[in-house]
């Protein structure tokens, strides 16, 4: 018999359209509902390969705690025994482990896509009674297949990057929560850059050796994406061979040397058949002052130049026009009437 009280927040939760509020709501209800002390969600992020001794590769893994912002990456074994439960769930279908350490008792669960982790509810507990775990259980399954939906909506089905869509619904809040954190840690002097990136003659690969391939290029490039820039960092598909990111707690310094870094690894990748391809980039530091179109258009305008003059190449909207090479875009009321063409 399910407890009468828990059907308002079934039925909230069935309400939510964004995957933070869902984890929101999944982490607030079973603090309310279970003994856990805590009871956290975090979405694994696998990184790059990286070489872990003589001829040995190792996926890097991380754990990312997407409610609390400012942690960006924790290392796997700051939390007690969930590194090892991640590597001995991963062949499970259905992971779930209770375990007892010396503070308590664990409960976690795994969701689990192809043989991977994704994400990891972690509830710590002194005596976990047996309606705890099945309230936890119920929950958590109701968030997979929520949490699926959800995300079927915000993703590009080509390179699984989020879409155009997702950008236009989240962008103002993201970009708000970042400036506000950037003026706080002022200190630090570190801000949220926006940048576009634009594949370069791609029509020219399509033609060559034909739309599969090229969608195999596209596959591949935001793959790259993935692996060169931080967990934190948030990744788009924009449409066809264009792709927009915004990169966290940078100042344009390190803004250009993450995105030079991207450029060249995808002028020294080796994409089969195709072999080489390049990319132009431009962007743009979030200032507080510009909304998000106008962020765009100076982001578009960078990546315009840096494609007029040669293309394979870093451009800043903001550096373009302290060094006059390109003019400062001015909105007066005049130009709120927009001809869009
Ligand atoms: P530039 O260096 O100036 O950017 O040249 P370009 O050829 O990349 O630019 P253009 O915008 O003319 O061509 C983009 C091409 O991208 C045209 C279109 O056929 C191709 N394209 C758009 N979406 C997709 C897609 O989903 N898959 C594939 N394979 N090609 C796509
Ligand atoms: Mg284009
Ligand atoms: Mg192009």
């Amino acid at each position: 018999m399910i407890q009468e009280e828990l059907i308002p927040y079934l039925v909230e939760m069935t309400g939510q359209s964004d995957k933070i509020g869902l984890v929101a709501h999944l982490v607030k209800t079973l603090h309310k509902f279970t003994a856990a002390q805590s009871v956290r969600f975090f979405d694994l992020h696998q990184k790059a390969v990286m070489e872990t001794g003589l001829g040995k590769l190792q996926v890097e893994s991380v754990l990312f705690e997407p409610l609390s912002p400012m942690n960006h990456d924790i290392p796997l074994d700051t939390i007690p025994g969930l590194g090892k439960i991640i590597r001995q769930t991963s062949h499970l279908t259905m992971p779930f482990m209770r375990f007892e350490t010396e503070g308590g008792e664990q409960l976690v669960f795994a969701l689990v896509e192809g043989s991977r982790i994704r994400s990891i509810l972690y509830l710590d507990t002194l005596h976990p009674s047996t309606t705890d775990e099945t309230t936890a259980r119920m929950f958590w399954n109701m968030f997979i297949n929520l949490e699926r939906t959800i995300r079927a909506k915000d993703q590009d089905p080509l390179t699984g990057l989020l879409n155009r869509r997702s950008f236009d619904e989240t962008i103002s809040n993201i970009l708000d929560c970042a400036f506000q954190s950037s003026e706080v840690n002022r200190m630090g002097g570190d801000g949220a850059c926006l940048a576009v990136f634009d594949i370069d003659h791609f029509k020219r690969v399509n033609d060559t050796f034909g739309h599969a391939i090229g969608d195999e290029v596209l596959i591949l490039f935001a793959r790259q994406m993935e692996r060169m820039f931080r967990v934190a960092d948030i990744l788009y598909r924009f449409g066809g061979e264009e792709f927009l990111v915004i990169l966290l707690e940078v100042d344009a310094e390190k803004a250009r040397a993450a995105l030079e870094r991207f450029r060249e690894s995808i002028a020294n990748h080796h994409f089969p058949q195709v072999k080489n391809v390049t990319v132009s980039i431009g962007f743009v530091m979030v200032n507080g002052k510009d909304f998000p179109p106008e962020l765009i258009e100076k982001a578009d305008k960078a990546l315009y130049y840096s494609k007029e003059h040669g293309r394979n190449q870093v451009n800043s909207f903001d550096d373009l026009v302290r060094q006059g090479l390109l003019p400062e875009l001015l909105h007066d009321t005049a130009d709120e009437i927009e001809v869009w063409g």
